[in-house]
């Protein structure tokens, strides 16, 4: 008997190799219902986007379409069925080779296109959907959200910011972001316009649900925009809003906590560790830290009945060895639920790869075992195979798709 398991977004760790079994159970009925139609006759062989990632030790692997996702938890014998495949075969003699009836795993296998006719040209079926995603690009039809660069300005001075490279930047050095010379803020008439223009985009398109995010370095430097847009979007009939926000959270004070709990603002906000990570990189122009600052808030929200979920942190080689799992454990002490963690991708390559691998999983089971959501786009690639496939809808790391 073939057995495996399906991914899916909520399967993570261990449980994706647990309950084989169970899984099987489950998946008996349609099964049968598939096997009236399979056609015996017909040739199929393993399809050549197949990959295979295995774990000798628990005696299954991961295999997975290149092109498609899909990916399934395969067990020895059923690696051993798809291998029949290499070559074309008819369904009945693969069958022969088999001690029972295969043909219920066979079609599972079909259907996600592990096994395919040899003369399929699996890449066309991308081809259309790239033809048909970029036809609904030309009539608008994929606009759903829109970002308002609400400030290039910002009140602390990060070394690691992207927004303050120094101007000496000649371009051989990432990042190459240069601050814009002239206006940092946008006018509440620029905004409007934006939110005017993005309005009727999205009622020609028949949607009532619009989403505003505030963002570029820190947007609450520009915050009379801010709350102008929020005032005015509610006056729109009609319409739904839901807004987001990037904010160091600084400059929040009440007033502002108490605007975001009233609009529903969704606040993404980093810590990049406890008080000593945090403050090597995080730090106010003239170099001291932020951890405290960024705490009372933390506090404030709480205090005002809308806490944050979570954070994110950034690990540069400053705070490459002050971060640790303490940082886990001051999320859990305040009841959060997902962390963000990102190497920063240009200043860390003095530190060798495995060191930082050995350290983020680590620090990921520490967070898995106290029930934080670990992720962050060093586990991108992953997500991206075990999420929807391709085969059934859009989805991509970037929300841009
Ligand atoms: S808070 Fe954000 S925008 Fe401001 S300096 Fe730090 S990294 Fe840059």
């Amino acid at each position: 008997m073939v057995l495996y398991k399906q991914f899916n977004k909520q399967a993570k760790g261990d449980e994706a190799y647990a309950g084989l079994a169970e899984v099987m159970g489950v998946m008996k009925n349609k099964q049968k219902q598939a096997r009236k139609e399979w056609p015996t006759m017909k040739k199929y062989q393993a399809s050549p986007y197949l990959r295979t990632v295995s774990a000798p030790e628990l005696g299954v692997a991961m295999v997975y379409h290149a092109l498609y996702g899909n990916p399934r938890i395969v067990n020895e014998e059923g690696l051993w069925f798809l291998d029949i495949f290499k070559e074309p075969v008819t369904m009945a003699e693969a069958a022969e080779r088999c001690d029972r009836d295969p043909s219920d795993v066979a079609e599972e296998f079909r259907e996600i296109f592990f096994l395919v006719e040899p003369s399929v040209n699996e890449k066309e079926f991308l081809f259309q959907k790239r033809a048909q995603g970029l036809a609904r690009v030309a009539n608008k039809e994929t606009v759903d959200r829109m970002g308002l660069a609400i400030s290039d300005s910002c009140n602390l001075g990060c070394g690691h910011c992207i927004h303050f490279q120094s101007e000496s930047n000649n371009g051989a050095s990432l990042p190459m972001y240069q601050k814009p010379a002239n206006q940092l803020n946008m006018s509440w008439e620029t905004a409007k316009q934006c939110v005017d223009r993005y309005v009727k985009l999205m009622r020609e398109g028949g949607k009532t649900l619009c989403k505003i995010h505030f963002g570029n370095a820190e947007p609450l430097i520009n915050w009379s925009v801010i709350e102008k847009v929020l005032h005015y979007s509610e006056s729109i009939e009609g319409m739904e809003f839901e807004f987001a926000i990037n904010t160091n959270l600084v400059l929040m004070n009440r007033e502002i906590a108490e605007t975001f709990k009233k609009y529903r603002v969704r606040i993404a906000t980093s810590l990049d560790g406890t008080a000593h990570a945090n403050d090597a990189i995080r730090t106010t122009k003239n170099g001291r830290g932020t951890f405290e600052s960024i705490i009372a808030k933390f506090d404030l929200l709480v205090e005002i009945g809308y806490p944050l979920d979570g954070f994110s942190i950034t690990v540069t080689s400053g705070n490459f060895n002050l971060v640790d799992t303490d940082i886990i454990d001051l999320a859990a002490g305040r009841g959060m639920t997902s962390i963000a963690f990102d190497y920063d991708l240009v200043s860390l390559i003095d530190i060798p790869v495995k060191t930082r691998v050995e350290k983020l999983m680590r620090i990921k089971r520490y967070a898995d075992e106290r029930g934080i959501a670990f992720f962050g786009t060093w586990d991108s690639p992953f997500r991206n195979i075990t999420s929807e496939s391709l085969l059934t809808g859009d989805h991509a790391f970037c929300a841009a798709v």
